[in-house]
């Protein structure tokens, strides 16, 4: 943990109590703050009480007493409207942030010449931030890695000058971290999401470009129009990613190669045959986690071998068995068709799971690779409608539950050179909890099926 003594003796309100709140609420106390906590959920309260934090209904306090007002980033900060919790502060004008601020203004206490990676991005964050993570694990570095991929940042061992840490921002978390300042941060891409939380276009690219605004040195992908302009914008030091082209200093992917332009140019890296980090986007990732590796003083040599035993995320393209040539690929995660259209690009001879509660549009952007797509296996809610598109197309086959899929898949595929993949371009809640639940089970049918070799991977 991580005790926050920059609010020593000083009552801090707080708001939110998911995992992350309760985190937060024990580092304040742990640093010496009076912390008076509170969320909508009253269950949420009692197990706060529980874990010994203090709470309070935020609606009935003297708010000219209270430093600040600790928000969780799930909780509407603008828009659509500003939660009850956020109005309250502002009127009484006490400054609202989030756990990111504290341990910025912790790290700026005790460590300030610490290594801080933060990354952002619209897509691409997770797998940015753990392959990062991994890199330098490999190469012998202590590595705290947190934020929005899961560990809540402030249940994280404490900075040091040999430690570094790896840390994943959601633009919510960045929005509540005025005074973010990483030694690199990293800005993958943007493309329009979330924008009922962020009101315009405009205010969502302003908050990705608070997380490089300060930073020390700022990796920035340049395939998109909107990270382009905030490069440009940047007074300060920028490595540039792409897979297109590079104005030096930067990480070039072209085909599977990495290659650094800068006063020399030479191949970083070859992602060739490195299942975890297969097609486009995850050259993307792989070139801006090879250019914060090079930053940080890693070799070639380190950055490739670190890349090749990199074992991916869980539900992201997982690879989770083999039988023959038939490869079975869990993409649990991808659910939309923007996010499964990764996964049809990345494979040939595929037999393809879908389903679930569709998204608005459904998957008639994917069209283009329809002729990739060898059978497909319906589930839940979406059949009728994909059936529609799919008819004429692709030879498709009503399964129903993920069960039946993967057992028809599983039959149809043999042990031939084929892909069998679920990537539903929809959301689970139609048959599952999440998209966790999802991934899981088809890993194990898939890891029951006979003669099936399991590939440990994820993490
Ligand atoms: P995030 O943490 O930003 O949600 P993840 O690393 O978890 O991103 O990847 C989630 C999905 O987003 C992947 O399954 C893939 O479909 C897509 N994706 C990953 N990286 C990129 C990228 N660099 N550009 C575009 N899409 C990506």
């Amino acid at each position: 943990m991580i005790p926050v003594t920059t609010f020593k003796d000083r009552t801090v309100a707080l708001f939110g109590l998911g995992g992350s709140g309760v985190a937060t609420a024990l580092a304040l106390q742990a640093g010496g703050a009076r912390v008076l906590a509170w969320d909508d959920n009253a269950d949420r309260v009692k197990e706060a009480v529980e874990h010994g934090i203090g709470t309070g209904d935020l609606r009935e306090i003297d708010w000219t007493g209270i430093a600040a007002l600790v928000l969780s980033p799930g909780v509407p900060l603008t828009h659509p409207e500003p939660h009850w919790a956020a109005r309250l502060a502002q009127g009484a004008g006490v400054e609202i942030i989030g756990d990111i601020e504290l341990f910025c203004r912790e790290r700026a206490r005790i460590a300030p010449d610490s290594p801080f990676v933060a990354i952002t991005g619209t897509n691409g964050k997770s797998t940015t931030t753990a392959l990062v993570t991994h890199l330098l694990r490999e190469a012998g570095w202590d590595v705290q890695m947190g934020g929005n991929i899961g560990t809540a940042i402030l249940s994280l061992e404490p900075p040091a000058p040999s430690r570094v840490h790896v840390i994943e921002c959601s633009s919510f978390q960045v929005d509540l971290a005025p005074s973010l300042a990483p030694s690199i941060g990293v800005l993958l891409n943007v493309s329009p999401d979330h924008l009922d939380r962020h009101g315009t276009m405009e205010n969502y690219v302003a908050i990705k470009e608070r997380l490089i605004a300060r930073a020390a040195l700022a990796v920035i992908g340049a395939d998109d129009e909107h990270s382009r302009d905030i490069a440009r914008r940047r007074a300060g030091p920028v490595v540039q990613v792409s897979l297109e082209a590079v104005t030096p200093p930067g990480m070039l992917a072209r085909g599977t190669l990495l290659e650094w332009f800068d006063s020399d140019r030479r191949i970083t890296a070859d992602l060739d045959r490195i299942g975890s980090l297969r097609g486009r986007h995850n050259a993307q990732n792989a070139a801006a986690a090879a250019a914060v590796a090079l930053a940080l003083g890693l070799s070639d040599e380190a950055i490739q071998s670190g890349m090749r035993s990199f074992p991916g995320l869980p539900h992201r393209m997982e690879e989770v068995g083999r039988r023959g040539a038939t490869l079975f690929i869990n993409d649990s995660k991808a659910t939309n068709a923007d996010s499964t259209e990764k996964a049809l690009a990345s494979f040939d001879h595929i037999l393809w799971i879908l389903g679930g509660k569709a998204k608005e549009g459904g998957i008639t952007s994917l069209r283009p690779y329809f002729d990739k797509i060898r059978q497909a296996y319906l589930i839940g809610a979406a059949t009728e409608e994909f059936a529609a598109t799919l008819e004429g197309s692709v030879p498709f086959t009503r399964a129903g539950t993920l069960d039946r899929a993967v057992e028809l898949a599983s039959r149809d595929a043999g042990s031939g050179e084929a892909v069998v993949l679920l990537s539903p371009a929809c959301a689970s809640y139609d048959q599952f909890p999440n998209f966790e639940v999802r991934g899981n089970r088809f890993r194990d049918l898939v890891r029951a099926l006979p003669g099936i070799d399991a590939i440990q991977g994820g993490s």
